[in-house]
């Protein structure tokens, strides 16, 4: 399974796009391989993927440390608008820091540049943490226990 949620592996899904060897056809894939590239900790491919406006907002050294701090365990897409210059995702992304679960749940807005999609701005919605518990299930869904899976 990919990091992003679908059943083909990493290397046949937004492997493809963070290696650069083809680019994401639309917002929606280009939103996953974002999120895959979070847990692979793929900083230039974050920052490619960023219109300027993003990068101003998102400076590349403030991406990295969140990467590398966040343990991202889950995402799901609420709502996909597509468009031919602009496109909308919803969704929520799940990580955890050390044993708190968190919640980044944005609408994302997404532009097409020279035939490639890139993040642009986001709106974010209020989404509460939740303390893990050493015998929690993993909220990884790995059907493990917390405290024998994504626990650091
Ligand atoms: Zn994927
Ligand atoms: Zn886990």
């Amino acid at each position: 399974m990919c990091h992003c949620g679908l059943p083909q592996p990493f290397a046949d899904c937004c492997g493809r796009f963070v290696s650069r060897a083809i680019d994401a056809p639309d917002a929606q894939s280009l939103m996953r391989s974002r999120y895959s590239a979070f847990c692979e900790q793929a900083i230039d491919y974050l920052c490619f993927t960023c219109s300027e406006k993003a990068l101003e907002q998102n400076p590349r050294e403030e991406v990295a440390e969140f990467a590398q701090a966040a343990h991202f365990v889950r995402l799901h897409i609420m709502d996909y608008e597509p468009g031919d210059a602009l496109a909308y995702v919803e969704f929520k992304a799940f990580y955890i820091i050390a044993d708190t679960l968190h919640c980044i749940h944005e609408r994302s807005q997404f532009i097409q540049q020279h035939h490639q999609w890139k993040y642009d701005s986001g709106q974010l919605f209020e989404a509460a943490d939740v303390k893990l518990r050493r015998n929690d299930p993993c909220p990884c869904l790995s059907g493990n226990k917390f405290k024998k899976c994504c626990m650091s």
